[in-house]
């Protein structure tokens, strides 16, 4: 655990991740996690995938915008990202996260942010694509709510991340059942004090048991988001004991994590979507996937190691 909170709290700051992003993707070891740096390069490794079964959620990585003109321009982007989706006929939508469309933003955040994704979704709808909001720390979790309540209202093409490991999650899913909503179930990548988010492993798990057997009672399309293999099981059995259909679930896991798991799931003849993050602003997500797993660092140390004195032992 303090592995996993060291790790977490390097992540958020801003001169060590800018060090590791120098030699990230110089030394390669960054595009285990991510398919580039530039959204060409993106849309092959969506393309590849696609090829094997498997929908995308393409998300460029950012998050905390703090002006206008930024999350202007990240929304731009954004929609030129559904727009090259649809030229290259890909399976797949968008994931975005709301600090980066302004969520931030002081003063008027809130409401700029939702301007933004509506225009987002507007754009997207056009085209018949959906786009899926991430769920970010919990000093964003109201804002979030709102914000995907007042535009599920008007648009159906956006789903919500909603998080396992906050106590309030129960009680937030009950409130969005009558939008009918696709939700993306996860357990929770940011480190959430114990006042308002269990701390052992077995209750976030036991929590996202439950709050799965609500999103698949036909309510909701249920997103499974996870790579634990106890809460695939969980998911596989519920699916079949009341026979859900394929249009109410899908799978989802991420980019270059447990691609054994990935292949078992297509290989069941589940549906399956892969989260593709790219962009060169990878390196506080390209931290949190090492927090969640420390024996990664060793992946990096070995490719540093390997890079700098050769796979001989001599220094380059
Ligand atoms: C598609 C998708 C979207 C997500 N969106 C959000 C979001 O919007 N907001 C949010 O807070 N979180 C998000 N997450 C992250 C999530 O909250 C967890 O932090 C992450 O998925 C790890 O949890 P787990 O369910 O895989 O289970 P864990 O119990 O953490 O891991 C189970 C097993 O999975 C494997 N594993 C997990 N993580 C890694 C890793 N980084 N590297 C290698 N192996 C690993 C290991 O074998 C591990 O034993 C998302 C996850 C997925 C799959």
């Amino acid at each position: 655990m303090i592995v996993r909170d060291f790790i977490f709290w390097l992540s958020t700051k801003k001169n060590v991740t800018d060090a590791i992003a120098r030699r990230g993707i110089k030394h390669g070891f960054a595009l285990r996690f991510i398919a580039g740096e530039q959204l060409d390069a993106a849309i092959r490794a969506c393309q590849e995938l696609n090829r094997e079964g498997r929908r995308i959620s393409l998300n460029h990585l950012g998050e905390n915008v703090t002006t206008v003109e930024e999350a202007t321009k990240v929304k731009d982007g954004y929609i030129e990202m559904v727009r090259e989706l649809d030229r290259c006929a890909m399976d797949g939508n968008i994931s975005v996260k709301l600090t980066q469309l302004g969520l931030d933003v002081k003063p008027g955040g809130r409401e700029l942010c939702q301007q933004l994704t509506e225009e987002i979704l507007t754009a997207a709808a056009g085209l018949r694509r959906d786009i899926e909001i991430d769920m970010e720390g919990s000093p964003y979790t109201d804002a979030t709510l709102d914000i995907f309540e007042a535009v599920r209202r008007r648009r159906e093409n956006v789903a919500l991340a909603i998080q396992a490991y906050l106590y309030r999650t129960e009680k937030d899913v009950e409130r969005l059942a009558p939008l009918h909503p696709k939700i993306r179930l996860v357990k929770g990548a940011y480190r959430e004090p114990k006042s308002i988010a269990f701390q052992k492993k077995q209750d976030v798990d036991a929590n996202y048991c439950r709050l799965l057997d609500k999103l698949l009672d036909g309510r909701f399309v249920a997103a499974i988001a996870t790579h634990d293999a106890a809460m695939l099981d969980h998911a596989r059995k519920r699916i079949a004991e009341r026979s859900v259909a394929q249009d109410k679930y899908e799978f989802q896991m991420i980019y270059g994590i447990r691609r054994d798991l990935q292949q078992e799931v297509r290989g069941q003849g589940h549906p399956l979507r892969i989260y593709v993050p790219y962009g060169t602003e990878w390196c506080p997500y390209f931290m949190r996937r090492l927090s969640e797993r420390p024996a990664n660092c060793w992946f990096v140390l070995k490719n540093l190691m390997v890079e700098t004195f050769g796979s001989n032992g001599r220094k380059r």
